[in-house]
């Protein structure tokens, strides 16, 4: 048949023993570990077998209350806040300096926990959390308030001010880089934080957060509490004592701390959600090129971004020739023990994602598309599966309007710039998109056109610590990274004062 074949044979051999030890499972509150108030724990698992890594503290209700309780002090009574930005830039600059000396032991430990190839853990996401706290170190002295001439003899000012308590709730994908996005800013302004790691993905957290102490973190200031999303996450973000939410997950989730917020002290909320990004190819495009552009957009990190480029659109006359190409880029894929050098793809990151994206790739076949390669598990332990390539996507297929977060390209066709615009936008959701052509006016017509939060032209996944990140429509609110950042982390204060006989207004 058509179907891509897998060569199983050099499949998952015995799972690589990691060279790292779990120091630290215990919550993180007031700057000491300490266990959760019921005393239970969960195993997080290692998603190349489903085996217990290791049994960590469970958070809930209770635990939240200690670790607000912890950042509140903080933050009323200092020093943190009210030490000068300087000071804080520096310890931020020297815990970016100890995650940079210890990489490859978190590298390690996010592999282990998440299943991502070490080698990009190791050179390409760690390395960008040293630089995102860098980045934000710099910010933090460079933070200020106006001088606003008004009608009148007054002097007024704005002063930025930090929000104070910020609640930050972060998914599995990225573990280390999304703490990385919502703790640089936050601390860089000033605030105290509570931070709930998700329940797949403890660990690295937990490890550089004892470093941030190391550099000189005052207690309290970052608390962080591992556990599970309706007790430890819906009593962060209904807290009354917390006076911001951040956070980043599935939509239906970003529904739920919306409300949460609403409902208890109607705490600003931002939000990084769900995608269905497309990715356009025009029939100018060098297809070898486009192919793999495209295949890294959806396949980076087992499929498993919220900006995958997961609709693939290509112009009617290089279908064809890119349907082939991509089937065969996707057999290549090297999947395998994450640990092991060379390796694209591990495992997914756990066994509910697994079986979704299993039923997702059923759905593609039972309506209608034509499966071109891949389609079932990767060995037989884990929770590995093969890359999947679709052709003859409709877009009214489940595959072509739900997000699978999963390694399942969808390839549809298109005829012309119009059709292809309205067709791309036809989606509850616009975090991103991806434009590959050499034309120009093309590129900087449907740059415009499109309604999403980034637009990749001839690139994809540029995550520069300066470049904003977010989602238009159902895809979030705010932004997160770069200069747009800060601005969910103050307050802004009006200061007026009389001027008595003012020289000139
Ligand atoms: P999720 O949104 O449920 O979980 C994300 C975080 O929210 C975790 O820390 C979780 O514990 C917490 N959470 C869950 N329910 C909560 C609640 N009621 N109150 C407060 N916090 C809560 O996502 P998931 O279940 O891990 O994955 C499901 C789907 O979400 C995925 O298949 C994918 O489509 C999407 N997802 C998107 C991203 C992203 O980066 N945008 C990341 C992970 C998952």
């Amino acid at each position: 048949g058509r179907v891509g074949k897998y060569s199983t044979a050099a499949a998952i051999e015995e799972p690589i023993t990691p060279s790292v030890k779990v120091n630290y499972t215990q919550l993180l509150i007031n700057g000491n570990f300490v266990d959760s108030a019921s005393g239970k724990t969960f195993p997080t698992l290692d998603p190349r077998t489903g085996d217990v890594i290791a049994h960590i503290s469970e958070g809930d209700a209770e635990d939240i209350n200690r670790a607000v309780s912890a950042a509140r002090k903080a933050f009323d009574e200092g020093p943190w806040p009210k030490m000068t930005a300087y000071e804080r830039s520096r310890i931020l600059l020297r815990f970016a300096d100890l995650i940079e000396k210890h990489n490859d032991e978190i590298a390690a430990l996010e592999t282990w926990d998440n299943g991502k190839p070490y080698e990009q853990a190791a050179n390409i996401e760690i390395p960008m959390v040293t630089r995102l706290f860098r980045y934000y170190a710099g910010w933090a002295d460079k933070i200020h308030g106006l001088t606003i001439p008004a009608d009148g003899p007054y002097h007024v000012q704005t002063l930025h001010e930090p929000i104070g308590v910020a609640g930050q709730i972060i998914p599995w994908n990225f573990p280390l880089l999304m703490y990385a996005w919502k703790v640089g800013p936050a601390l860089a302004c000033g605030n105290s934080v509570v931070l709930k790691t998700a329940e797949q993905t403890p660990l690295s957290a937990l490890y550089v957060t004892k470093l941030l102490h190391e550099a000189g973190l005052p207690p309290g200031v970052l608390n962080v509490i591992s556990g599970f999303g309706p007790t430890a996450g819906a009593a962060l973000a209904s807290h009354m004592d917390v006076d911001k939410i951040a956070f980043t997950g599935s939509t239906q989730t970003g529904k739920v701390i919306l409300e949460l917020a609403a409902k208890s002290n109607l705490k600003p909320v931002t939000l990084e959600l769900g995608g269905k990004s497309p990715f356009i190819v025009f029939d100018d495009a060098d297809v070898d090129k486009a192919v793999e552009l495209a295949h890294f957009a959806l396949f980076f990190n087992q499929g498993q971004c919220c900006c995958a480029g997961s609709r693939t659109f290509v112009h009617e006359r290089v279908y064809d020739e890119f349907v082939e190409k991509a089937k065969a880029r996707a057999v290549k894929r090297v999947v395998g023990d994450p640990f092991r050098g060379g390796i694209e793809q591990g495992p997914q990151i756990d066994s509910e994602q697994f079986n979704k994206i299993l039923k997702y790739i059923r759905a593609g076949v039972d309506g209608g598309a034509s499966l071109e390669a891949g389609g079932e598990r990767f060995g037989d332990k884990g929770f590995y599966i093969e890359p999947t390539v679709f052709s003859n996507v409709k877009d009214d297929m489940l595959i072509a309007k739900d997000e699978i977060f999963g390694p399942v390209q969808s390839i549809l066709k298109f005829k012309d710039l119009d059709e292809v615009i309205r067709r791309a936008n036809n989606s509850r959701y616009g975090l991103a998109a991806g434009v590959f052509t050499n034309n120009l006016d093309i590129a900087n017509h449907v740059t415009r056109a499109l309604r999403a939060g980034s637009v990749w032209i001839n690139c994809f996944d540029v995550f520069d610590a300066a470049i904003p990140f977010g989602g238009y429509k159902m895809s979030g609110i705010g932004r997160e990274k770069g200069i747009y950042s800060l601005n969910n982390y103050l307050q802004v204060k009006a200061v007026v004062t009389p001027l008595t006989n003012p020289a000139w207004l």
